[in-house]
């Protein structure tokens, strides 16, 4: 096996180190406390091709695999997991949905846009009674000639009030099950559409999550992703290929926690001595490296099944599945090797074990994964 980066990878690595050390490491706290993030920074990342990695070249995107595209959301989530979120969204889940289902009309009006980071995307399936067990969704979009008329909430939505063009998932049809759910694509500021107040959160706070309402929104019919049924098929493939970009933040987290815990080991001074000459230091960083390198590889793999046409639904969710676990416990022990400064914000590493915490949980909780993973092996 060979896992050395080709030069554009590793250059497409460096561009998103720089990018983060410079334009989003400051702030990071600010952003993180006030639970906001200026436009400003959406717009330098949509420059520098982040906003449509694996986009095709003619549609505005940087025409990438997905490996370089999980190289650049580790590197955004070493820093500032908030950040990440807009970009796995935007990336994983919109563009990835509406290039590879969407209309030729479709991607020429909203791809183009999205891409290039021109405006940024929300991919909504998430309702107040149906989070896990997504087939339960309320929210209809009732056929009426030439438009859906579309009812309901969803809840939790990543850049819920920044967005410009939301991929709805509704129930057009209660009989057929989850043949009878649509994926539509609605605009901001369609009549009836509204958005609630923004979460108060706590990891991720610099993201933008809201509940989204929509009361009689006409949709045209022409604003419909595949066939006439395909709603729930289309979540489940593009979930597929987002639980990469949030395995990769996942391992980005865990990768910032440790980077900062082996600094602070080296420089921290008890009984005479830096703290990582103690063994139960250094073998707390023996577990750190180690599970990281594990989930580093699981990351790999799955992008590395993605790009060469292999089924990369169990890799993925395997790779999120360990990431995230990984993501979670790395953060807790970089606290703890901080000791007390580990505990304050300016030391970074608490923001780390609040922003793990939410890998456990979106785009497929850690017990879904287990399903996924368990339907998979015992079928084989
Ligand atoms: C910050 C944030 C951002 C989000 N962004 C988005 C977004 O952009 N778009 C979107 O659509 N959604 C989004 N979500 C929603 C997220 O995907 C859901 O919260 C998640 O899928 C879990 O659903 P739930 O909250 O309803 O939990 P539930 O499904 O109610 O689960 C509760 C608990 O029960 C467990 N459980 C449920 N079913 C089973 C089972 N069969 N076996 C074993 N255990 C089970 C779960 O694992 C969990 O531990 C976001 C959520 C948050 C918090």
């Amino acid at each position: 096996m060979d896992f050395t980066l080709s030069e554009e990878q590793l250059m497409i690595q460096q561009a998103a180190k720089d990018f983060a050390q410079n334009e989003l490491l400051p702030g990071v706290i600010e952003r993180d406390e006030t639970q906001t993030f200026p436009w400003e920074l959406v717009q330098k990342m949509g420059e520098l091709g982040f906003m449509g990695m694996m986009v095709n070249e003619k549609y505005g995107g940087s025409g990438l695999g997905t490996l370089s595209y999980v190289l650049a959301m580790e590197e955004l989530s070493k820093i500032d997991a908030s950040a990440s979120v807009m970009v796995s969204v935007n990336n994983s889940l919109v563009c990835w949905g509406l290039e590879t289902y969407g209309t030729e009309e479709q991607k020429e009006k909203y791809l183009t846009r999205l891409a290039t980071g021109e405006i940024i995307g929300a991919f909504c399936l998430s309702e107040p009674e149906a989070g896990s067990d997504a087939t339960s969704q309320k929210t209809t979009a009732i056929d009426k000639g030439d438009h859906y008329l579309l009812n309901g909430t969803k809840n939790w939505i990543t850049n819920g009030n920044i967005a410009e063009v939301y991929l709805v998932i509704a129930r057009t049809d209660r009989e057929k099950g989850h043949r009878g759910i649509n994926a539509l694509i609605v605009e901001k500021g369609m009549e009836g559409f509204d958005i609630g107040p923004k979460e108060n959160k706590l990891g991720i706070r610099g993201s933008d999550t809201h509940s989204l309402m929509f009361n009689d929104v006409k949709v045209p019919k022409e604003n419909r992703i595949g066939e006439d049924g395909f709603g729930f098929k289309f979540a489940m493939k593009t979930l597929a290929g987002g639980r990469i970009g949030i395995a990769a933040q996942a391992l980005g987290i865990a990768a910032g926690a440790y980077e900062l815990a082996l600094k602070y080991s080296k420089e921290r001074k008890a009984f005479g001595t830096e703290i990582a000459n103690h063994q139960a230091i250094a073998f707390k960083l023996a577990d750190m490296h180690t599970k990281i390198q594990a989930a580093r590889n699981l990351v790999y793999q799955s992008a590395w099944d993605k790009d060469n046409g292999n089924d990369y639904t169990l890799s993925g969710a395997m790779a999120k599945l360990y990431a995230s676990e990984v993501a979670m416990e790395t953060a807790i022990e970089a606290v703890q090797i901080h000791g007390g400064n580990g505990f304050v914000k300016d030391y970074h590493v608490e923001r780390f074990m609040r922003d793990a915490k939410i890998t456990q949980i979106y785009e497929g909780t850690s017990e879904i994964q287990k399903i996924v993973i368990s339907r998979s092996i015992l079928t084989d």
